[in-house]
């Protein structure tokens, strides 16, 4: 029997509590926070997208932040394993579009009840508002930790403190500083899933304006560096939606090394310049003798067609038929590449994940385990990982978790 103590009761924390409570071991969980799960709870929208149903080169993908290193504690326990389990502990799935997998309740309330329960029936130590100060070791082996007057020896820890996202949740990023004071490096964290700040006047101006069906590139020092398809919002700080926050890892990096970013959204990507061009002409022959403001309706929302004029040097009072051949090709190119600047992100509490964390090359990936202190074991956003929305940031959590819990469990 071996004495474990896991650090933190997110998803990573609570399945590797079950796990390691396996062959009678004694499992203490320490949470900072008076409950489990405070973050897992918020998850998809409060309806929690446990995992999704994309191969392991799907997942490949979607976790630009060392998907790799995922490979062994994927191949121990994936997608199809999260969905049984969940299964087994009276939390049956259903899968949504872009293979996203829910509780079929909708309740990320049920899955954070039903992993709690799961802990009391492995009958692991749940001890909350205990917030760790110091993880103690003694010739490169794990000893335990300390808490406020006190120490817990331990066989084994798992750190699955979290990032430092919403840090009200409780992943405030104590996390990194216990593995930095027990020697591990850390890569700088960094907020990805983020909305950005542009002080481009008009982009404020849209606040509350959605678009879908568009493309946006991302242009880093003048070249094209990434762009992705799909949804985008305005707000009155600059840009946010499924596509911006998935394009926001890479901006970050390259605002983070000083680079100028600036997007441009194409609001007509399924036409060619001339496809785009030749619909304009039938609108405004459509709306011959019109003002070209009043003239775009079919075309763009309200909101957007002053400033694309603006943008296009058009002036919105002109008839169409005044619209020179050059104008037009003008209004065509700037639908098709609407640009503007990026200041930088929204700060790192604000991130759906953080990127940066314990460097996973100090980590074993087949066990988790430390390469530099035996005994201590890593699971979830603490480490160096991070992925786009979803399901596979949670994958990830139960998946290191899993392998964490059953290897500090052996060891
Ligand atoms: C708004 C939002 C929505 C999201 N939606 C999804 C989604 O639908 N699908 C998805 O895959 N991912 C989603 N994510 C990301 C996902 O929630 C995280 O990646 C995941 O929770 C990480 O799990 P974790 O166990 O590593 O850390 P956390 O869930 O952050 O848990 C860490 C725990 O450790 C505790 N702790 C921290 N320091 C200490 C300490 N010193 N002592 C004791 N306890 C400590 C914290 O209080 C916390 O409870 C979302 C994130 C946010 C913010």
């Amino acid at each position: 029997m071996k004495n474990i103590v896991i650090i933190g009761a997110g998803p990573a924390g609570m399945m590797a509590a079950v796990q390691a409570s396996a062959a009678d071991n004694k499992v203490i969980l320490l949470e900072k926070k008076d409950r489990p799960g405070r973050k897992l709870m918020i998850t998809g929208k409060g309806r929690c997208n446990i995992t999704n149903t994309a191969d392991l080169s799907g997942f490949m993908k979607n976790i630009p932040g060392n998907g790799k290193f995922l490979y062994s504690a994927f191949k121990n326990f994936f997608n199809e394993d999260v969905i049984d389990f969940f299964q087994q502990i009276g939390v049956p799935t259903k899968v949504e579009r872009g293979g996203r997998v829910f509780p079929q309740s909708d309740k990320a309330a049920d899955v954070v009840k039903a992993l709690t329960d799961k802990m009391y029936d492995c009958q692991v130590e749940m001890r909350f508002n205990t917030d760790v100060e110091k993880i103690i070791s003694h010739d490169g082996k794990i000893k335990g930790v300390k808490i406020k007057d006190d120490v817990i020896e331990a066989d084994a820890v798992v750190l699955a403190a979290g990032g430092a996202s919403y840090p009200v949740t409780g992943s405030d990023g104590s996390g990194a500083k216990l593995a930095r004071e027990a020697g591990h490096n850390i890569i700088s964290l960094q907020p990805a899933l983020v909305p950005l700040v542009s002080d481009d006047e008009w982009v404020k101006s849209l606040q509350g304006l959605s678009l879908r069906n568009v493309r946006v590139s991302v242009f880093t020092d003048e070249k094209k560096s990434a762009e992705m398809f799909g949804e985008m919002m305005f707000t009155h700080f600059g840009v946010t939606g499924p596509i911006v926050l998935s394009l926001s890892r890479q901006i970050v990096l390259s605002l983070a090394e000083k680079k100028k970013v600036y997007l441009a959204v194409n609001l007509k990507p399924a036409l060619t310049p001339e496809q785009l061009n030749a619909r304009i002409q039938r609108d405004f022959k459509k709306y011959t003798r019109k003002q070209v403001k009043n003239a775009m309706i079919d075309l763009l929302p309200h909101r957007l067609i002053p400033i694309v004029l603006d943008l296009a040097y058009i002036d919105g009072d002109k008839s169409v038929d005044e619209i020179t051949k050059k104008e037009r090709i003008h209004l065509t190119e700037t639908l098709q590449k609407l640009p503007f600047d990026i200041e930088k992100a929204r700060p790192l509490p604000e991130a759906i994940v953080t990127c940066g964390g314990v460097n996973v090359k100090e980590i074993d990936p087949k066990t988790m385990q430390s390469k530099l202190l035996e005994g201590l074991f890593f699971a979830g956003e603490v480490t160096d990982i991070d992925g786009y929305t979803g399901g596979f940031n949670l994958q990830a959590a139960f998946s290191m978790g899993y392998t964490a819990g059953i290897m500090a469990g052996k060891q």
